[in-house]
């Protein structure tokens, strides 16, 4: 193994001697802050975060009073129901859905693409994008159910822009962006009387639009936030900076994951998303409409858009998530998914109820694959040690 791979092997993916230390530090620094603050809440905006947090057992060396809160960082989670069930109607109407894996499984208000595959024989494809959907392309008449942030949303446009898209193929646009969704979080944490004291932006997504895209949490909210990777130690440090910030009264951008993040990020992949999309307001399940949060198809590729093209009308209902699922609020770091009578008991991996149990982006999905703040305390009641230790 090369030098710099020992080293993320090592440092970043194996917590060394430098995460030891920066968890000792941010413990002592936790201290200082609590005799100022009530709580101290830093939110992570990406499920692959979650997933880190999660994994790696994160929130156990944490010290009491610090809450790592997971945000909205799973498109599957937040695509209306309603979008769901317009590509079932397509589909039993004949025409063939290319779509995620993940959104494949997806309930929609009545059933998923897959039960309308085993239970109707609809022609449902699982790919890998857009460009994947173009290549398996036979003449079929098709719809591209594409889902997804920043990240999915630049390969789809690419292929509009350069005339790549089949005649007989159109695109149901469910993307998302995500500092809407952050910022329509941090409103709700900030009425509920706890507001949140630091961001940890997304790695994957700021890849595409820079580190500069989070500059304004910073200058406008007067919040540190922090581009991290998906190591636990790049994570650690993120959270390290910015409990430094808070207690140097400071609020800055910083880029902890300069080796893929650059500030100005991937400019082509981005002016692709922008020829092809414009920003809408969007509905996210069970959450509401966000201004400025998602992406149309420009008018110049109306014949490509499948909204215009079956005169689809996608009805947005508030209540669009199944009774007592609690994904939204899951969503928005608002609760976590123990909170939810149904997890890991009605609502499983291999039954999902919900949307968060579905992708492995979800809160629930991850929590139920890795355990999560029930799980520990069962353990740590049974062994009789700190009853709730790791409560919220
Ligand atoms: S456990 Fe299932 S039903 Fe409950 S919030 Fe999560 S996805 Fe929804």
């Amino acid at each position: 193994m090369s030098g710099p791979l020992r080293i993320i092997e090592k440092e970043y993916r194996g917590m060394g001697e430098i995460g030891k230390r920066a968890v000792k530090v941010i413990a002592k620094l936790t201290g200082e802050l609590l005799e100022r603050h009530d709580k101290i809440k830093i939110m992570h905006v990406c499920g692959t975060h979650e997933d880190t947090v999660t994994r790696f057992g994160l929130r156990n060396l944490m010290p009491k009073g610090l809450q790592l809160v997971a945000g909205p960082g799973c498109p599957v989670c937040v695509t209306p129901a309603s979008v769901i069930d317009s590509a079932i109607e397509l589909a039993k109407e004949g025409v063939r859905i290319f779509t995620y894996g993940d959104l494949y499984r997806v309930p929609g208000n009545k059933e998923s693409l897959s039960s309308a595959k085993s239970s109707y024989g609809c022609d449902v494809k699982i790919v890998y994008g857009f460009k994947d959907a173009i290549n398996s392309f036979d003449g079929k008449e098709s719809v591209f159910l594409g889902v997804g942030f920043e990240t999915t949303a630049p390969t789809t446009a690419a292929m509009i822009v350069r005339g790549k898209v089949p005649k007989a193929m159109s695109l149901l646009s469910a993307y998302r962006l995500t500092a809407p969704g952050l910022d329509h979080a941090m409103l709700l944490h900030k009425e509920r009387g706890i507001p949140l004291k630091g961001v940890i932006a997304p790695g994957h997504v700021s890849s595409i639009i820079g580190a500069k895209a989070w500059s304004y949490l910073a200058d406008h909210y007067g919040l540190p936030v922090v581009v991290a990777g998906f190591e636990p130690l790049d994570y650690v440090l993120a959270v390290l900076e910015i409990l430094r910030q808070i207690k140097e009264g400071d609020a800055r951008l910083v880029n902890e994951y300069r080796r893929v993040v650059t500030w100005d990020g991937n400019v082509k992949a981005w002016n692709y998303v922008m020829k092809a999309f414009s920003v809408v307001d969007a509905y996210w399940r069970g959450i509401g409409v966000l201004k400025n949060s998602g992406l149309n198809l420009r008018r110049e590729f109306s014949p490509l858009d499948a909204v215009k093209k079956y005169s689809l009308s996608l009805r947005d209902k508030q209540n669009d998530l199944p009774t007592g699922c609690r994904c939204a609020e899951i969503t928005l770091g608002l609760a976590v998914p123990t909170d939810c009578l149904h997890f890991n008991k009605s609502c499983t991996t291999s039954h999902p109820l919900g949307p968060c149990m579905v992708s492995r982006e979800g809160t629930c999905n991850v929590w139920a694959r890795h355990g999560g703040y029930g799980l520990i305390n069962e353990l740590l009641e049974e062994m009789n040690l700190e009853k709730g230790r790791y409560n919220r």
